[in-house]
């Protein structure tokens, strides 16, 4: 889809996610809108499907209820309840400040079109996204508790979410924002040393595999590793872009075309 954008705010940049808090950064939140809003207003053909990220509001109370590997219980059932709903309420959150701008939104929500198995999607409706599109709305998903044909129910990153329309959708690029610069040689959280990989081609993508480490933070659904690793299967020929969207102007960059540090990656 032509001028299409699959951008990705990550649980890391969007939610308090390191301090393992149920809380919203909303101060992220407010100038990557804000950003959003401008660079639409620049480049009006720019059409948009927005993935969030859920931090603690999805991994806390999956480790909490004990929902990555089947549901059996009423226990669970109910956590199941309790997870999609802290993560709808990130889906409202990232609404209301989307609204504030006059972006036209429509919450999709993931258990209403992704269906996985053993934890991996088996068919994934990209309509409802393609639907939004065309009427010019930026659809909205998260990371949520999908129907899941062994185990009841199970965890789906908003990564997922990402493969999937850059597979079906075919976008122009896409971007996602975490909380550092993009993907280093080692966690750049835990080795001073660690430096930016500024490309990712064909030639380095095994190599680069085996360096990235894994998320500091709770994360059930795989970490930067496991997020390269399913691009790295998806992406086709899409190009991705990974950024820091805790520094206002980046994603707007992002959008625009402009030169700003990350890792982009080209397969
Ligand atoms: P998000 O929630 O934004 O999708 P994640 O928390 O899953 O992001 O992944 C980002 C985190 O991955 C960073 O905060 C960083 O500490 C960690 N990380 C581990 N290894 C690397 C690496 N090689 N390069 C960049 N980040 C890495």
């Amino acid at each position: 889809m032509e001028n299409l954008f699959v951008i990705k705010f990550g649980g890391s940049s969007i939610t308090k996610k390191e301090e393992n808090k149920f809380e919203i950064n909303r101060e992220v939140l407010e100038f990557a809108a804000k950003e959003l809003a401008e660079a639409i207003k620049q480049k009006p053909e720019l059409k948009i499907a927005l993935v969030c990220g859920v931090g603690p509001f999805g991994h806390t109370n999956v480790v909490k209820y004990n929902l990555n590997n089947g549901i059996k219980t009423p226990e669970q059932e109910k956590g199941v309840k309790q997870t999609n709903k802290d993560c709808s309420f990130v889906a409202e959150e990232v609404i209301k400040a989307l609204v504030k701008y006059k972006i036209k939104t429509k919450y999709v929500p993931g258990y209403d079109v992704c269906v996985q198995d053993n934890k991996k999607a088996v068919s994934f409706d990209a309509k409802p996204y393609k639907e939004a599109l065309e009427k010019g709305i930026v659809p909205v998903t998260t990371g949520i508790m999908v129907k899941d044909k062994s185990l009841k129910w199970s965890p789906m990153s908003g990564d997922v979410v990402i493969a999937e329309l850059a597979r079906q959708l075919a976008p122009e690029k896409v971007v996602m924002g975490t909380d550092v610069d993009g993907i280093f040689t080692a966690d750049p959280k835990k080795n001073p040393n660690a430096e930016l990989i500024t490309e990712i081609s064909k030639q380095n993508l095994a190599e680069v595999l085996e360096r990235v480490g894994e998320s500091k933070a709770t994360d059930v659904t795989g970490g930067m590793k496991g997020k390269l690793e399913k691009l790295a299967e998806q992406l086709g020929g899409v190009e991705a872009q990974i950024f820091n969207l805790l520094s206002a102007g980046n994603l707007k960059k992002a959008l625009l075309g402009q030169k700003l540090a990350c890792t982009r990656i080209r397969l």
